[in-house]
């Protein structure tokens, strides 16, 4: 056992001494130490580290001193976008303070840490516990453990399993069918949620989420605005009497179980592949947007994450629609969220194969890129979600009639 090994000395030391214990080193990383282990984790007199759970991500490990563990980061193939996603359990076997140290080879710190002892109630670690050195390669997260696990994470845990119940309360509904639209390379399921307007020839708008699996705050974003177009309001009902709506939630499954920072299992960017359609998931969204029927698409939303809230559209004023939906919408809606301050950003990149880019040019429609910030808070997230469902609503029913 390499971890049990590398601990000789330092643990010593510091139980007899109550010296602290030497800082990490700075020294430059071998790139070997990058390379992913199978099972990896470490494991001290104090706690242990593991990455064996759902959406975990770390290349390998190395035992510092009893209570310093290094956790090196490596993406799943490069080039890649800077998203250097991580998450790894922590297990004591004695309270008290820790440390993680996270090394980064391929992309700096982006994410500011997250804990959770049950994965479903986390908060972000404090800035003074967090020491970013070496220009974001080197990020050194004190933490205080008790008796219980922690989960330490770039995000929260947004799991194949909590969409898939998610997804399933929300089919309880009965004007709300599910269905597999087809599956992963390594044959997960791609879901989707579909419901049926009452009129004839009605349009359809579609909405598309966790295509890069990181992007949690973009994935929190739909699930409240889905939960608002499949409310019991009076708009909500008025409003999908007279629109189908498709929803695919999840199209990652595989990034998202093995928490990748970008790409499916085919080491592909898939919203770089709308258009070439190489991968079996952006072939699954393609099938069912090949079976809309005329009239065709009112409105495609892709739910995603940046560095700050805003909306990538088509170019102010040429959106496809004679009233400007685009500008009315986020017009409307920014009078209701002061406190979500957003930008919007117009453009028609036709050679970049997103999914914008290619609803646009097949429907000549809104297809637009909602991005959340990586920190905004979530509260705000999952209220100004809603806001912007009703004005969409409001303004689609209104154009409607
Ligand atoms: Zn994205």
């Amino acid at each position: 056992m390499k971890q049990a090994l590398s601990i000789i000395g330092f643990g010593f030391l510091a139980a007899c001494t109550q010296v602290p214990p030497p800082e990490p080193s700075t020294a430059p990383v071998e790139a070997a130490a990058f390379e992913p282990v199978e099972g990896e984790y470490c494991q001290t007199a104090v706690f242990k580290l593991d990455a064996d759970f759902s959406a975990a991500n770390m290349a390998s490990c190395a035992v510092i001193d009893d209570r310093t563990i290094e956790v090196f980061l490596k993406p799943e193939n490069v080039p890649i976008n800077i998203s250097p996603w991580y998450a790894v359990r922590l297990t004591p076997a004695q309270a008290g303070d820790v440390r993680v140290v996270l090394r980064y080879e391929e992309h700096p710190h982006r994410y500011k840490p997250k804990v959770s002892k049950d994965g479903r109630a986390w908060s972000v670690v404090p800035d003074g516990r967090v020491d970013v050195k070496a220009s974001g390669y080197r990020v050194t997260i004190k933490l205080t453990l008790d008796e219980d696990a922690m989960f330490l994470s770039a995000q929260e845990l947004f799991t194949n399993a909590a969409h898939d119940a998610w997804t399933d309360a929300l089919t309880t509904k009965p004007f709300v069918q599910t269905g597999q639209i087809g599956a992963s390379i390594e044959g997960r399921p791609i879901r989707m949620m579909q419901s049926d307007a009452r009129v004839d020839a009605p349009k359809t708008v579609m909405l598309v989420g966790r295509q890069h699996p990181p992007e949690v705050t973009g994935a929190l974003a739909m699930t409240s605005f889905v939960e608002e177009i499949l409310g019991d309001s009076p708009l909500a009902e008025s409003f999908r009497s007279r629109f189908d709506l498709v929803i695919i939630p999840n199209l990652n499954p595989d990034g998202v179980e093995h928490g990748h920072w970008r790409h499916n299992m085919g080491g592909v960017d898939l919203n770089r592949d709308w258009g070439p359609f190489t991968q079996p998931e952006t072939q699954a969204a393609k099938s069912v947007i090949d079976e809309i029927a005329d009239p065709g698409m009112a409105l495609f939303l892709d739910f995603h994450s940046t560095r700050r809230n805003v909306f990538y559209t088509q170019p102010v004023g040429n959106d496809g629609t004679e009233y400007g939906f685009t500008a009315e919408w986020l017009s409307r809606a920014r009078s209701n969220v002061a406190d979500y301050p957003f930008d919007r950003e117009g453009a028609h990149n036709v050679d970049l194969p997103t999914s914008k880019t290619y609803i646009y040019e097949r429907f000549g429609i809104p297809a637009i890129t909602y991005e959340l910030g990586d920190e905004t808070d979530r509260t705000v997230i999952a209220q100004t979600a809603k806001i912007f469902a009703r004005e969409m609503m409001t303004l689609l029913l209104e154009q409607e009639s």
